[in-house]
């Protein structure tokens, strides 16, 4: 196909595209409005990206990302350090922390097992989960994972690598619709899930 635009501009557009959300004709758009707003939009986003790329650093605690490690929330004290919540992703945390459904700590897995994608136990930060249950002080787990297949699998192994730990373990209620994922439910949905949660 041909470049209707230089090399700098095509590349702009190429590393667009990879957002999610964004197909080749909406960050050719987006490239187009960046350029045209290059002092109020461009630059200040060329800079953001910059201190992004600086200082944002993974939480060796939970798996957050923040500019300090251990994060924010885990720093924080007024929390709950008795329930640790656990998630797919640092999208679903921001949801649930977005809609207040939880005062406990977090716990970012980094994925779920899915035989299809070839994510094994090893690819999650199910040691680190252990190793902050076995510290002590965590009476709950909670199992805030997307209401998908592999969720659901990712729930149950999670629950019998807990099983000796003497934990109680609970997962959200059945607001989270089947095949949901976190990020996309409301605030309220997610905050009644979270506060009707079953024991598993
Ligand atoms: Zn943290």
């Amino acid at each position: 196909m041909a470049s209707t635009t230089g090399p700098e501009i095509e590349r702009l557009i190429q590393l667009l595209a990879k957002l999610p959300g964004l197909g080749p004709r909406s960050a050719r758009r987006a490239a187009l409005h960046l350029v045209k707003k290059r002092e109020q939009l461009l630059a200040p986003l060329s800079d953001a990206m910059q201190v992004a790329r600086d200082k944002i650093i993974v939480c060796e605690c939970c798996g957050n990302i923040d500019t300090i490690s251990p994060c924010t929330l885990c720093a924080d004290s007024r929390r709950e350090t008795a329930v640790l919540v656990v998630v797919e992703d640092v999208a679903d945390l921001w949801a649930l922390e977005r809609a207040g459904a939880t005062s406990g700590r977090y716990h970012v897995l980094g994925g779920v097992l899915s035989a299809l994608d070839g994510i094994g136990p090893k690819d999650l930060s199910l040691d680190r989960l252990l190793a902050r249950v076995a510290e002590g002080g965590v009476s709950e787990v909670i199992l805030a994972l997307n209401a998908t297949v592999d969720g659901q699998t990712t729930a149950h192994y999670i629950t019998d690598l807990l099983s000796p730990y003497g934990v109680t373990v609970t997962k959200l209620a059945h607001g989270v619709p089947v095949g949901g994922e976190l990020d996309y439910l409301d605030e309220g949905t997610l905050t009644a899930a979270m506060r009707q949660r079953t024991a598993v």
